[in-house]
């Protein structure tokens, strides 16, 4: 199991690793210089270690205790939506990519642009709430039929709809509610 301690032995390894292989270079480098032959130092060291192997086993204990951290924080609002930490997949369109993103982290033009012009925040007529992606996309029942329509039910997470995998539809979705070139 990976700790603290295996971490900082690690980087001592990989640390002693290069102190061991610039000794071998400037040894053949000196042997090279007076001509010598025979004796061969390599044969006693350890062997490089690719730079890949060595990154996965310093990267792997980084990323356990940063998960760890991560699933303690249940209140914070981008856990429903990523509650395992890593890479995702990158939408081939940038500019689509933005939108998703600013999805997934509740931040848009229309949510948050009173901010900076010092406005009164955007509030649902219907439901008298300020507007949130959270509230446009799950919560306000005003557009229940089209939530219907696009993914079949009209109860949903963010998660089903900007996780990992987003849903086909979201983007059809938002079209059609006028959110879209909003965002
Ligand atoms: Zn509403």
């Amino acid at each position: 199991m990976y700790n603290t301690r295996h971490y900082e032995w690690t980087l001592q390894q990989g640390f002693r690793y290069r102190v061991l292989l610039a000794t071998k270079s400037r040894r053949n480098h000196r042997q090279r210089a007076s001509g010598q032959r025979g004796k061969v130092f390599d044969d006693h060291l350890p062997l490089a270690v690719p730079l890949s192997d060595m990154k996965r086993v310093i990267m792997h204990p980084i990323f356990k205790i940063w998960q760890e951290s991560w699933s303690q924080q249940l209140d914070n609002k981008l856990h429903s939506v990523k509650p395992v930490i890593g890479a995702w997949p990158v939408m081939p369109m940038r500019r689509t990519d933005v939108k998703l993103t600013r999805l997934r982290i509740g931040h848009t033009r229309f949510t948050h642009r009173h901010l900076l012009f010092g406005e009164r925040a955007p509030e649902c007529p219907s439901c008298n709430v300020s507007y949130t992606v959270h509230h446009i996309l799950i919560d306000c029942p005003v557009f229940n039929h089209h939530r219907i329509t696009f993914f079949h039910k009209s109860v949903l997470t963010l998660s089903d709809l900007v996780g990992e995998s987003l849903h086909q539809n979201l983007f059809a979705f938002i079209k059609k509610i006028g959110f879209l070139y909003l965002i």
